[in-house]
This record gives C-alpha cells, structure tokens and sequence, in this order.
C-alpha cells in the first residue's frame, strides 16, 4: 500500500531538497507511471505534470521510441567508458548534433552525468584555460543571487542560493551580483530602466574586482530555480555590451532553458548570446536517463587542446545508454518539430491563458516566455504594492493545494512556476489552466479562513 512505501521511505530514503520533517510527517508521493504530460500516483490518482519531471521531460512521459532505443544499446554494449582515447558511435553522433545545434562557435562537447557535474566540469575548465593563458590570477567567477547551477561544490557556490553556501560552504574565488528580477527589486523603475540598471550590476562588480581577476560570468539566461526570473528585454543587450572586447568568458547555462524551453532550441538563440561555454542536460534525452554536457567553444578548446591532458572525467561521461536516449529524444524533437511548435503554436496559446491568471486577486503578475513561467503571488492587488513575508508558507500552502487538484506546480518563495512538458495539447492547456485558476481560487479562500 501506499502506506507501506511511505514508511520504508521515510525510514530509509534521505530524498533531495526535502523537508524532512514534513515528509515524515505527511509521507512521501507514490508515483508509478507516466504518458505524455500525466502521471498516476500509486493509488490510481491522476495528475498533470505541469513541471515536466522537473524540467526536463520535454517530449513527455511514456515514450516507446526511446525505452526500444536503450533496450538495443543495452544489448549491444551496456557500458564502457570515455576515458583514454576510447569512443563509441552514441558519443560520436550524439557531438556531432550538439556542435551542429548549438549556438555558432561551440563545436565541441565535454559529457557528463548530470547538469551538476557540467557546472563543477565549467569551474575547473575555466581556471584550467586561464592558467594555460598564462594569466592564472584570473580566478573570480561571477555569479547571481538566485542563480542556481547544481548541488555539487563548484556549481552550488557558482549559484547564488543562500541556503546552500551556509550549508556546506562556499568557495573563494566567486562573487555573486543581484539578479534582473525585476517583480522584486525594480521598485518605481519601469521593466526597460530596470534591465539597463541590472546589467549594470555586472560592470560594477567587474570595476571593482578589476577586469584582470576575473574569469568567468555565469548565468542561466533565464534563471529557473530561483523563480522563472524572465529578464527585461534590455538586461541581456546590455550585459553584451559590457562583455564585449574584456577577457572574461560567458557561460551560458542551459540545463532549463535549452532544448526548446523557451521557443528556441537554446534561449541564446532568443537572446542573441554567443557563449564561450554552455551547461546542457535535462532535456536533452527527456529526463529518460542521465545525460549532461558542457558545450565548448572553439576559442576555449583550442587553448585546452594545446594543454595536453585536462585531468577531470566521470565514468558515465557519455554512458552508451544515455547517449542512444538522448539521440532518440532529439530525434523525436526534430521530427516532431516540437520546438517550432513551441514558438508558434502552444507557447503563445498558453502564454495569453497563463497571463490572464494576472487578473486573479492573489496574483502579483503571471509571466511566461515559450513554455516556462511563473505567478507571483500578493496579498493585495494592485501589483507589487504589498507582498507576502516570502517565507514560503503562502507558495507551499498553494503548492499543495495544487497537487491535490491534480496539477504539479512548484512553489519558489511565495511564487509558483510551471513548465509542462512541450508536447502539451491544446485540450491539455485548457486543463492545465482550469486547474491553476482552481488553486488560486482554493489558496485564497484557505488564506481568508
Ligand atoms: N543548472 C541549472 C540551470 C539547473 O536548473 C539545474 C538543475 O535544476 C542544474 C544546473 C543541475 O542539474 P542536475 O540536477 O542535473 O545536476
């Protein structure tokens, strides 16, 4: 029974990013099987994964295509490494795509097992490329508040999440700045002078540290974990122009924002950017099995393949059965032409119905750019005027409700954000959005009791 699992599970099982008194309290959720954007809990309870797994699940659950593909390679060759000069046709074909996919400039791939490990791969490949500059002073990494690039030691320091550096620790050498959030922080500025304003954070910073002890920015062009922070049009303009012509490499870090989140294959593409390196996992097999990389641009890879040997790997960088999933899952995207369809079909459709949930009296503002956005949450309309304390007790509170009603959404503070597998059908939208309008309306009438 579900019973059964929740007590084994809370007995034995220390989950991530997890309250552990609540799950001992309250049990964990029993899933068990997923089609498309559904999935059902062990007792037969349906839900719309309104979260895609947890951002990932961008051709939805439940694909035959893929589990085949994984079964061949499986019985073919289940393992081997990457390691010294050894390669398989997965590495080699799944490469060629991404250096063909991705932005101009970035033809090359270093695999790893997971978005974490791409980021602490993005830390030691930095310094490792400055010190072959001959300029390894040139140690800072910016970062942003906010900013979230994995739980590992270099990618949660590179982040800019509280919590995390106090647990655990931070490391020297990283500096972070705040982000353009601007529901937050814009105060009387309007979203364009706020953006310029934002950027200009980075300047100063980079002023202040001195152009010639700096390393690396890194950012996710839209920052997802810390709330869908959907940038003004004029923030990443403006951080190219300060960029431009100093020594100091963009990392771009596209484990949300890639494969279609936002209407491009890559939010680069929709902002323009032109990385020097560029964190990817998540949606590049679906969430079917782990996969991540760092795309490497010519410039920096030409330097560290001067260098010899770069002392860093994981025994599943490119794992055969990882490979043969993601070359399934962007094969399906292609076919399926599920990013254009992002872009010109059920994006703006869920876009002009999720930002109408602006009108509700709990919502502050409701943004959406492609398929992932959020509702911030007010005790009083208009706007911005008051806020929850921002402890997460309304957003949890909404959060539950939620997953009750049978829609997944995630609480940030006291925000929700979504972010539905791309594959989402009209009908479903229209579900999806009944439902969220049910939970706000849920939510307020529990906060008046
Ligand atoms: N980078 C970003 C932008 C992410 O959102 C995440 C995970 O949510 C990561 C990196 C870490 O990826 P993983 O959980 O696969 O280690």
């Amino acid at each position: 029974s579900t019973a059964d699992y929740q007590r084994a599970d809370a007995a034995h099982h220390l989950h991530p990013f997890t309250d552990y008194k609540s799950l001992k309290a309250e049990g964990s959720r029993v899933m068990v099987r997923g089609e498309g954007v559904w999935l059902w809990d062990f007792d037969g309870k349906k839900y719309l994964d309104g979260m895609a797994g947890l951002w990932c699940s961008q051709i939805g659950h439940g694909r035959r295509e893929i589990a085949d593909a994984v079964h061949r390679q499986m019985c073919e060759l289940e393992f081997y490494n990457t390691f010294f000069k050894t390669t398989h046709p997965g590495a080699v074909e799944l490469a060629e795509q991404l250096a063909m996919m991705t932005p101009e400039g970035l033809n090359h791939v270093f695999f790893t097992g997971s978005g974490s490990e791409a980021n602490d791969t993005v830390y030691r490949l930095v310094r490792h490329y400055w010190a072959l500059m001959g300029r390894p002073e040139k140690k800072v990494i910016i970062g942003r508040r906010l900013g979230y690039h994995g739980s590992t030691v270099a990618a949660s320091a590179m982040g800019g999440m509280g919590g995390m550096h106090t647990q655990g620790g931070m490391l020297p050498d990283v500096h972070h700045i705040e982000p353009p959030y601007w529901f937050d922080l814009g105060g009387d500025m309007s979203k364009e002078e706020f953006g310029k304003k934002a950027a200009i954070w980075l300047a100063e910073a980079i002023a202040e540290i001195g152009e010639e002890n700096v390393a690396a920015f890194i950012a996710e062009p839209i920052q997802g974990a810390g709330g869908v922070i959907i940038p003004p049009d004029t923030y990443w303009p403006e951080v190219k122009k300060i960029l431009a012509g100093k020594d100091i490499l963009f990392v771009a870090d596209e484990v949300i924002s890639g494969f279609g989140r936002t209407g491009e294959w890559f939010a680069s593409d929709h902002y323009g950017l032109k990385p020097d390196l560029m964190p990817i996992a998540k949606g590049l097999s679906s969430g079917y099995l782990p996969i991540g990389g760092v795309m490497v641009s010519d410039k920096v890879a030409d330097v560290v393949a001067e260098g010899g040997e770069f002392f860093h790997g994981f025994t599943y960088s490119a794992h055969p059965a990882s490979c043969a999933a993601a070359l399934a899952n962007l094969k399906i995207m292609r076919e399926e032409r599920v990013v254009e369809r992002v872009k010109e079909d059920i994006g703006p459709y869920l876009q002009e119905r999720w930002r109408a949930l602006g009108e509700h009296p709990l919502v502050g503002e409701a943004r959406m750019l492609g398929l992932v956005g959020a509702l911030e949450l007010v005790p009083a309309k208009p706007g911005r005027s008051e806020r929850f304390a921002n402890t997460g007790e309304v957003g949890t509170l909404c959060r539950d409700i939620s997953f009750g009603n049978g829609l997944i959404m995630r609480a940030v503070r006291d925000g929700m954000i979504i972010a539905p597998p791309l594959v989402i059908s009209h009908d479903e939208v229209d579900q999806l959005v009944a439902l969220a309008r049910k939970t706000l309306d849920d939510t307020l009438a529990e906060l008046r009791r």
